[in-house]
């Protein structure tokens, strides 16, 4: 039976969580063992970040964002496609593609495997009452996977550091349970943690003069 208990979780996850509690696996977390002896800084990882704020900046002004909703899809796709090329210039990408925009799955607004394919969430592009700014976010976050990916690959000039933590998120990726427990799974793996950061921060500065 699932229900909520008084404490608000539903007790189909408390028993999920007995089970994973239960596993010898998690009592002996391979981050007891850790394997980097130095973890750079985030904030010190720009590698085009700059760059990719002054195109959104050039691209997404504010009258396009007031009229982000009156736009035709055509449109709206042209801008998706003349940002995504902007920042794989900004990034250097040496593999990039094309962005594709597609049916994925719910609450899923972008998706990489590092195989130069972008692929874009059709609601995010084309519901015309899905926020621009999340497309901006968007497109910089798995543009930036694709990066790191090329980065593993020694496509691209990063300190070691960066690069041997990022390999390490690459094999340690799970978005399978237990991930809510597991420090590099999925939420705070540095591969996301970084993603984030270049999608957030872009849609954070390009939009800083349009505040009061
Ligand atoms: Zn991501």
């Amino acid at each position: 039976m699932t229900g909520f208990s008084e404490c608000g979780f539903q007790e189909s996850s408390i028993s999920n969580f007995e089970r994973i509690a239960a596993n010898k696996d998690w009592h002996n977390p391979y981050w007891l063992a850790p394997k980097l002896d130095y973890i750079e800084p985030l904030d010190v990882r720009d590698y085009g970040i700059s760059k990719c704020i002054e195109s959104a900046k050039r691209i997404f002004t504010p009258e396009i964002l007031v009229q982000w909703p009156d736009f035709s899809q055509e449109y709206r796709i042209e801008l998706v496609q003349l940002y995504g090329q902007a920042v794989a210039d900004n990034f250097d990408l040496k593999d990039f593609k094309e962005i594709i925009i597609k049916d994925l799955g719910y609450g899923v607004n972008g998706e990489n495997y590092g195989d130069g394919y972008i692929y874009l969430s059709r609601s995010l592009v084309c519901d015309p009452m899905a926020s621009p700014l999340q497309v901006v976010d968007t497109i910089t976050h798995e543009m930036r996977h694709q990066f790191q990916s090329e980065c593993i690959e020694g496509k691209h000039k990063v300190p070691a550091a960066t690069c041997a933590e990022w390999k390490i998120g690459q094999d340690e990726y799970t978005d399978l349970p237990p991930f809510a427990f597991d420090p590099w799974g999925y939420k705070y793996n540095p591969l996301e943690l970084d993603a984030r950061y270049a999608g957030e921060t872009v849609v954070r500065e390009f939009t800083k003069e349009y505040r009061a």
